[in-house]
């Protein structure tokens, strides 16, 4: 990963933004700019240079880590050390991350004499929006691993075994196939419980007849995968398999209309329109989709009021869902990576019904 690039494509943006510096201090962002992957971080970024900020359990972490940097290590006190290397950079009219401090740390940042605080909005978010192709290869492992530990699911969804232990043996499966953990925490939802688009699992078991509805996603090096299939144990309702053609539909609208440049709104529109059209627009209740990369919900958006200009490099999913209440629901959810003639869908196991 090339961190310097990054942070000078950060130092860049510096004077529009009218500060001398920006710290950063999302842990997603820090990572981004400098590679450290611990639980406390910082980096403040100048036109010309950057520090690093951690604590002492992290001294001998992040000179591994961060070795081009030069590194200050605090204890308790960040304020002061940060007040310090802004003197020493020359800088005191220092943006920070609106969305990533507390009001209590703001205040703490605002008593250090000589520094002038500017919030600024979402800009190493944006820089990542745009993915490196090693990058795409981590997404990509990422899902492969989801995909190896969704079919291995399959053979376990009989009869009788509850949402709870099919949620522990997909993560079973994905930590066997080289996970370094979850994107999240896995939805596995049966029957009438698919009606919700987010559920937790619970002692619910499967009985014939019954949609199974998995949203789940590897971790693999920082990088998350995000993936929803609607399976059935033995035929479903008509009701639910008419649906699932729905949603396939839209989620194929979907997939066709992105390409570099498209606005967020006008790819969930194209595949809102085909739910809608077949009279269930009010049960599509969430967005298109999100960017994934260092986190499972980023930017860009496809929704219905996103004005984000989508461009090539980005990962987005794309999964649209319907959702009958007391009844069941379906979810078909896949990433794909934009290009500038439209989007490649990283690889993943089929989207049609599969009847187990
Ligand atoms: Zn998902
Ligand atoms: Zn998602």
């Amino acid at each position: 990963m090339d961190h310097p690039l990054r942070r000078s494509r950060l130092a860049a943006r510096l004077p529009d933004l009218e500060v001398e510096a920006l710290l950063s201090t999302r842990l997603p962002n820090v990572r981004y700019l400098t590679g450290f992957t611990g639980s406390n971080g910082q980096v403040l970024v100048s036109g010309g240079d950057a520090v690093f900020f951690t604590d002492g359990r992290y001294t001998e972490q992040s000179r591994r880590e961060v070795p081009d940097l030069r590194r200050e290590t605090y204890m308790l006190d960040f304020p002061k050390t940060f007040g310090e290397a802004c003197r020493e950079l020359g800088v005191s009219r220092i943006g920070f991350e609106a969305g990533g401090v507390t009001y209590r740390f703001y205040e703490q940042l605002a008593a250090v004499e000589g520094l002038e605080l500017v919030p600024v909005g979402d800009e190493v978010e944006r820089l990542r929006w745009v993915k490196e192709p090693e990058e795409i290869d981590l997404v990509s492992e990422a899902q492969r691993i989801t995909d190896e530990a969704f079919e291995r699911l399959l053979a376990k969804l009989v009869e009788g075994i509850s949402e709870k232990e099919a949620a522990l043996e997909l993560e079973w499966a994905m930590r066997q196939a080289g996970a370094d953990g979850l994107a999240f925490d896995s939805i596995v939802a049966f029957g009438e419980s698919a009606a919700e688009p987010h559920h937790d699992p619970s002692d619910r078991t499967l009985r014939r007849g019954d949609v199974i509805k998995v949203d789940c996603g590897a971790l693999y090096r920082g990088y998350h995968s995000d993936m929803t299939r609607t399976v059935a144990l033995g035929d479903p309702p008509a009701e639910l398999a008419e649906i699932h053609g729905i949603v396939l539909s839209a989620q194929q609208a979907g997939i066709d209309a992105v390409r570099a440049g498209i606005l967020g709104r006008d790819a969930d529109r194209a595949a809102r329109q085909v739910i809608e059209e077949a009279g269930h627009g009010e049960a599509f209740s969430h967005s298109l989709g999100h960017g994934v990369g260092l986190e499972i919900h980023e930017g860009p958006t496809f929704r219905s009021s996103s004005e984000d200009e989508i461009p090539a490099g980005a990962v987005v999913t794309v999964e649209p869902g319907i959702y009958l209440p007391g009844i069941g629901g379906v979810r078909i959810e896949d990433m794909v990576e934009v290009t500038t003639d439209g989007c490649r869908v990283l690889p993943s196991t089929a989207r049609e019904l599969v009847i187990l």
